[in-house]
């Protein structure tokens, strides 16, 4: 399967220096700018690879659970209690990986340079996400409505997970 997927080019997002009019350039993929407009500096290179890596990552993520049978039901109550329940198990194992890490929060890639590993990246937006679909939970009221995910489905959720993780490598 192809590794890359299709984004639309974004415009650069900075105003020529001499007109003031924005930039008509396309962005360098992964950054807001072109690269007249710093989108080839190191630095920027770097957020950018990293980025890409973890919307890859993610995708991956995304792709193996759907076809593992994992999608959101019709009724929108009930896919917001799955999605919820998925994103605070996402952040479950996201935390047991970073734990597993014992404070090497980074590591090098193959050039050497040093990087945030993935998994943090991902347990932090993991509690971004888990925290919103918390406050929802509680503002909705979903608890009142539904019944709670079953043993079985939180088995099989884990199950799908530790298959994710073992691609991921
Ligand atoms: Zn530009």
């Amino acid at each position: 399967m192809a590794s890359h997927a299709y984004r639309p080019a974004v415009p650069c997002s900075a105003k020529s220096s001499r007109s003031g009019e924005p930039c008509r350039a396309f962005a360098v993929v992964g950054t807001t700018v072109c690269v007249s407009h710093g989108g080839a500096a190191p630095q920027v290179r770097k957020a950018a690879a990293r980025r890409r890596q973890q919307r890859l990552a993610e995708e991956r993520a995304t792709r193996s659970l759907a076809a593992q049978g994992v999608q959101p039901l019709g009724d929108p109550l009930v896919a917001f209690r799955d999605l919820a329940g998925q994103a605070i198990a996402l952040k479950d194992f996201a935390a047991a990986h970073v734990a597993e890490l014992e404070g090497r929060l980074t590591g090098h890639d193959a050039k050497g340079t040093e990087q945030l590993r993935e998994v943090v990246g991902l347990y932090e937006r993991a509690m971004d996400r888990s925290g919103k679909f918390l406050a929802d939970y509680v503002r909705l009221g979903i608890d009142e409505r539904m019944a709670r995910l079953t043993e079985a489905q939180a088995v099989v959720l884990v199950e799908v997970l530790d298959r994710v993780l073992a691609r991921w490598g």
